[in-house]
């Protein structure tokens, strides 16, 4: 088993916190240990809570829902995934392109609520949206090919970088990388833009407007390679908690430039020793 602390544990509060959701608040359809009472005491506190999710196939309404269900009901507003980070690449970057999105009902939801132009004619298809979809076709991929090889026309972007996303119990399904692949290697494009963890794009979308300094701000996921890693290139402390995807050797086995701040074996630990003696918790509960 883990030891509880490995030594390296946050000493001091952040400003705010930004939580991935899968592997770091709940697994499959339970809260972590010591979520609960983590962030309902950041909030007593006063400070914000965001959180984050590279998944497209729920729009942030269903991970309020969701959230809620599981007993920590959450403002819509403070739940970003890669359906909002997508939609506003597209109105800040192509606001005129016309998208062919092979996704699920809630990213195509939110770009028909934004106003964005589709088609899946090929002849008219300015960028191909890749994403994380369980309703993916020959159909589809033959739709990408022709717009992006055949009318040399459309660019290729997607939601996130996901190779599979993890199911409790060891097992999973393939997620957006899988499709980014099949489009690449037929028609020898490149992704131009991968909206998902790590892209900052999703911190800076979701602590927008709380006029934070990064460094005062901690983010915490169980990826290196995208939670970690996004935290550290937007300069936020980075904590990786244990309870996910990732196992303690291959975090003691990261180079320094990859390795997160603080490694914590439960969630809560995210609070310091100090304050967990001034609350009376102990590991026991929560
Ligand atoms: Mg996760």
């Amino acid at each position: 088993m883990d030891e509880p602390t490995g030594g390296r544990l946050p000493e001091r509060l952040y400003q705010a916190y930004a939580f991935d959701l899968d592997g770091t608040v709940y697994l499959g359809d339970g809260l972590l240990p010591g979520a609960r009472r983590l962030i309902e005491e950041l909030r007593a506190r006063g400070l914000p809570v965001r959180f984050l999710s590279n998944n497209p196939t729920k729009d942030p309404e269903q991970y309020a829902e969701k959230l809620g269900k599981l007993g920590l009901p959450t403002p819509v507003d403070e739940i970003v995934n890669t359906v909002v980070t997508m939609t506003r690449w597209l109105l800040d970057h192509a606001p005129d392109a016309v998208v062919f999105p092979i996704g699920e009902q809630p990213l195509v939801r939110a770009l028909e609520r934004a106003g964005v132009r589709m088609s899946s004619d090929p002849a008219e298809i300015d960028i191909v949206i890749a994403s994380y979809d369980r309703t993916f076709t020959y159909e589809k991929l033959q739709i990408a090919f022709d717009a992006i090889w055949f009318h040399q026309r459309a660019r290729l972007v997607a939601t996130n970088p996901d190779r599979f996303c993890p199911f409790p119990g060891g097992r999973g399904e393939p997620d957006c990388a899988a499709i980014i692949a099949a489009i690449e290697a037929c028609t020898g494009a490149r992704c131009e833009a991968n909206l998902g963890k790590p892209n900052p794009a999703m911190l800076h979308t979701a602590l927008a407007g709380l006029d934070l300094e990064p460094g005062e701000c901690l983010m915490v996921g169980d990826r290196l390679a995208t939670d970690v890693r996004m935290a550290l290139d937007t300069g936020l402390a980075a904590a990786l908690v244990l309870t996910g995807d990732t196992k303690r050797a291959e975090v003691d086995r990261a180079a320094p430039a990859d390795a997160p701040d603080f490694v914590l074996d439960r969630i809560d630990r995210l609070l310091p020793p100090a304050v967990w003696k001034e609350l009376g918790w102990t590991e026991n509960e929560g």
